[in-house]
């Protein structure tokens, strides 16, 4: 039977510092952030318990859709497999990272944030694979933080991969150079994002706020050699009035094919976004426009837009 529905409502996961979350989208008009345990340190999970629970809230809601999920651009009408099982984890449970973005959620309080310590994920990771509730053909994605600065990412990593999981995706600063992520990229399994934001060494420390431009591309130019079959995608977060400029933008997609790499992403800054959705100036639209229209002739394969960018043609596109 046909119904509306996500990918991450029907058979997701995602790990936060402190919860249990569905997803990790919240753009859109709902707000997403829809919470499936509060409190957790980690712990293993009732999965009897939590199937059910899923399937309240799909009951309780209208036509099966959450209000939190209203306007969610991933919603979409389809048959859905069906089953208590797991196939999309997003694990982002990191409280520190190596990386100091200007735009990153915990400059609310890093303070705090530096304060508080990560669980350990590979007891509940174990119990997923050994209850069967992990499909082997699960996407496993590192989501902000800095997964190669987890105590546990190699183990995590050799974990997965020995249980059989075949798609990874890691979003890194670049910043420490990892040979678990060289690993997974020679054997074809993983889409590799770094977020460099900017096109010269100047704008990279205005919006990252470390000294690590050059480690960075350095690390990312060694990551393209050991490519085989994977894909290393190097991301621009738009933020206006602080890199966006034409020439960053140019320069970017630059130095992203010499690095010998032949992807791109791209978002606008998700506290900008939010706070003037209506208001966008028309010059954000023709960065965008002009990325997706023309990576190809920067020598790229694919341009993938993140959640903003994407919401933000839609809606561009619909207003026309
Ligand atoms: S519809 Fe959107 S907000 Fe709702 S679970 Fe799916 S991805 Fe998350
Ligand atoms: S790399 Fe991600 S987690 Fe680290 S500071 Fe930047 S936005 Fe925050």
């Amino acid at each position: 039977m046909k119904y509306i529905s996500c990918p991450q409502l029907e058979h997701g996961i995602t790990f936060y510092s402190n919860s249990v979350m569905i997803c990790c989208i919240s753009s859109h008009a709902g707000g997403g952030n829809i919470c499936q345990i509060d409190n957790y340190k980690g712990e293993l999970i009732d999965w009897d318990k939590f199937f059910e629970k899923r399937r309240q809230l799909r009951a309780n809601s209208t036509n099966g859709i959450p209000d939190k999920c209203e306007g969610c651009y991933y919603l979409k009408e389809q048959e859905w497999p069906e089953g208590d099982y797991i196939d999309e984890v997003l694990i982002g449970h990191w409280t520190y990272c190596n990386c100091n973005c200007t735009y990153c959620y915990t400059n609310s309080d890093k303070k705090f944030f530096n304060s508080l310590r990560t669980y350990n994920i590979m007891p509940v990771i174990r119990d997923m694979a050994e209850k069967n509730i992990l499909s082997k053909d699960a996407l496993i994605t590192f989501g902000g933080g800095e997964p190669t600065i987890l105590t546990e990412f190699e183990e995590l990593m050799d974990f997965l991969s020995d249980y059989g999981i075949k798609r990874f995706r890691i979003h890194s600063s670049g910043i420490k150079y990892s040979k678990s992520i060289e690993r997974c990229l020679e054997e074809g399994k993983l889409a590799l994002i770094v977020s460099v934001d900017s096109g010269s060494k100047e704008i990279y420390e205005k919006v990252k706020c470390v000294p690590c431009f050059d480690k960075v591309w350095e690390n990312l130019r060694e990551y393209a050699k050991h490519n085989k079959g994977s894909l290393i995608r190097t991301k621009y977060v738009l933020m206006p009035y602080v890199n966006d400029s034409w020439t960053q933008i140019k320069n970017w997609l630059n130095m992203t094919q010499e690095a010998g790499i032949k992807d791109i992403a791209f978002d606008i800054e998700d506290n900008w976004f939010k706070a003037n959705r209506e208001q966008v100036p028309e010059t954000v639209y023709e960065m965008l426009d002009f990325v997706y229209n023309h990576y190809g002739e920067f020598g790229m394969n694919s341009c993938e837009l993140y959640e903003r960018a994407s919401n933000y043609r839609i809606q561009h596109d619909e207003q026309k």
